[in-house]
């Protein structure tokens, strides 16, 4: 039972759970074997049944920060695991020597437990290295050369470039592809043993250059490359490729379902070429992983390519990864949003195969409905005016009770000072009042929400003509929560803190990072040779950086507290710059509606 509040998070049906509910009524994993770790046919067959009913996988390769998207792939494959008592698995997909930093490889961490994912169950911890696996990769390779199905090619890169054929044209056998088994061996174990230089041979599967998938045309599976890797070091100068490394992987680790995005769909059959191989070798457990493909998350104002956001913080165009603008989970974090946000918003926008680009207002929707439950709510002044109650006396103090989760009485009230003087916002006040404007100008009465009724008298300005207060006078039998606190009806409702307690604190209001939906997109009427840099579609407002006066109770925020600001929206201690007794505040979103209809 959910509680009315509570936003709906009903799994939806879609095609992969559907897939999912299918073998396992079939029982088609039931007799799958786990060694308790992952491990080649015989290392499973030695181990008891596997208690998990299905194995998914979260395989990033650790070489920069995880985004939205990846969000949307952690969420379905983790909640897949988790709705039918199966394991997800988090593998570092670290078979590129090259790319890979440690400092990823922890906040990938960071950023899947901070969504509230666990690759650990039980006495099971299913975090993996696929850097682990070279030596099995190493061997799967050589039982391809022995059974024909692998050879050394020593054409260059052009050369093979060209033999490959196009998607209209069949390729061409390369002259090597008739070496023998005893020479491939030969030549696979020289290149393990660093004789040949970067480029000069490569191993390839032997399956057919005229494939019309041209994936399937003798794919390159091994290549050297000296180089040093962050966790083998320089034990290899072989390294597998991905197509190759991937599906091992998924197999050595008893994957049952392989979820990964559509661009992979072509790739599919030679994922299963190459693990029916293996399983025919005898070196993999069958069944054999299934690879199923998904659409990417595509964002409206957002980009989501890594080459794209690193250039965004190579530049300087944000101020680093976790820039509270930036679509990466540290971002995010950062920003406010809330983990329990991002499983809303997955849930609704579901998983399919149709390639779409959602909305960003539905993400802020899914933030906004959990944060309106989830959070707090307190009193900022983001654009303080002071008001001046003249009939108050100067130096008098008393406390209003405030309701702190309008939703959730339980959650109790907390206490406010009054006082002669008061911040208020800009916006209301108007010595000369637009139609429907409902709250301060002089002769009108609004309410100071959880104090007083006030009469606005007039206002002071500055010699430019601008008003720097506005003079009020209070009556006393109004206050929120007293008898006849409603005899006098008012319209406009206004917050307020006062002027001798409010903490001044620095605020950061931050907007889209775009400008545009579909930020370096060509848009209707662009001449035909315009290229578009999605740079010059940087939103320029995107923060503004301000001093509000909040309410006193907000000094004592800890890093990462967050709160609705009644009218304004949801902000969050900021958990990088917050102090002790001074946090700093990010606006993660504002509320759906603001002025019109607050007042
Ligand atoms: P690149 O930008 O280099 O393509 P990547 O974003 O694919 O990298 P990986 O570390 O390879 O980064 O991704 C890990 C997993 O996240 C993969 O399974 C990938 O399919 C998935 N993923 C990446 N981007 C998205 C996206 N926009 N929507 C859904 N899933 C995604
Ligand atoms: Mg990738």
């Amino acid at each position: 039972m959910s509680s009315p509040n509570k936003p709906e998070v009903a799994p939806a049906a879609n095609f992969i759970r559907n897939i999912v509910e299918a073998d396992l009524a079939a029982g088609k994993h039931a007799q799958r074997r786990w060694a308790g770790h992952p491990g080649i046919a015989a290392d499973h067959a030695a181990g008891p049944l596997d208690p998990a009913k299905i194995r998914t996988r979260f395989p990033p390769e650790p070489n920069g920060y995880l985004h939205f998207g990846h969000a949307k792939s952690i969420l379905l494959n983790f909640g897949l695991a988790e709705a039918f008592a199966g394991r997800c698995h988090l593998r570092f997909d670290d078979t590129n020597p090259e790319k890979e930093e440690q400092e990823y490889v922890d906040s990938i961490i960071d950023a899947v437990h901070w969504l509230g994912c666990s690759w650990e169950k039980g006495s099971e911890s299913n975090l993996y290295y696929a850097s682990n696996y070279f030596d099995w990769m190493a061997r799967f390779a050589e039982y391809l050369i022995s059974a024909g199905h692998a050879y050394v090619d020593s054409q260059s890169a052009e050369e093979m470039r060209v033999n490959r054929g196009t998607l209209t044209q069949p390729g061409k056998d390369s002259p090597f592809r008739g070496r023998s088994v005893e020479e491939n061996m030969d030549l696979f174990k020289g290149m393990q043993a660093g004789e040949f230089a970067d480029g000069t041979h490569i191993l390839r599967a032997k399956i057919d250059m005229s494939a019309p998938n041209i994936n399937l045309r003798d794919p390159a599976i091994y290549r050297i490359r000296h180089a040093t890797h962050h966790n083998t070091g320089d034990k290899w100068c072989v390294y597998p490729m991905y197509t190759f490394a991937h599906p091992i992987e998924d197999a050595l680790e008893n994957i049952t379902h392989s979820i990964c995005t559509l661009e992979f769909e072509d790739q599919r059959p030679f994922y299963d070429w190459l693990l029916e191989r293996l399983a025919e070798g005898g070196l993999l457990q069958r069944p054999l992983p299934q690879q199923i493909e998904f659409s990417r998350l595509n964002l409206t104002y957002v980009v989501l390519s890594k080459r794209k956001l690193i250039q965004l913080v190579e530049e300087k165009h944000v101020d680093g990864w976790d820039d509270p603008r930036m679509p990466t989970l540290v971002g995010a974090r950062r920003r406010g949003y809330s983990a329990e946000g991002f499983r809303l918003f997955a849930e609704r926008i579901g998983v399919s195969k149709n390639d779409s680009l959602i909305d960003y207002v539905l993400f802020e929707d899914a933030m906004r409905e959990v944060m309106n439950e989830s959070d707090q709510r307190r009193v900022a002044v983001l654009d303080p005016l002071k008001l001046i109650i003249d009939n108050y006396p100067a130096g008098q103090f008393e406390d209003c009770s405030v309701t702190n989760h309008p939703l959730h009485p339980e959650l109790g009230t907390r206490t406010m000072p009054f006082g002669r003087e008061l911040w208020i916002e800009g916006e209301d006040f108007q010595e000369v009042p637009e139609k429907g404007f409902r709250r301060l100008f002089p002769g009108n009465k609004a309410r100071l929400k959880y104090g007083y009724i006030v009469e606005c008298t007039g206002c002071d300005k500055d010699e430019n003509g601008k008003v720097i207060a506005v003079h009020c006078t209070y009556l006393p039998d109004t206050k929120s929560g007293t008898p006849g606190a409603d005899s006098v009806k008012v319209k406009g409702n206004l917050h307020w803190v006062s002027a001798a307690h409010a903490y001044p604190a620095e605020i950061r209001l931050f907007d889209r990072l775009f400008a545009v939906p579909a930020p370096g997109a060509r848009r209707e009427g662009d001449a035909p040779e315009l290229e578009r840099d999605f740079l010059d579609d940087l939103n320029p407002a995107s923060k503004t950086v301000i001093t509000a006066m909040l309410e006193p109770s907000l000094k004592d925020a800890r890093a990462e507290e967050r709160f609705q600001f009644e009218r304004h929206g949801y902000f969050v201690a900021d958990r990088v710059d917050s102090r002790d007794g001074q946090p700093v505040f990010n606006r993660a979103v504002t509320l759906k509606d603001s002025w019109g209809k607050a007042g």
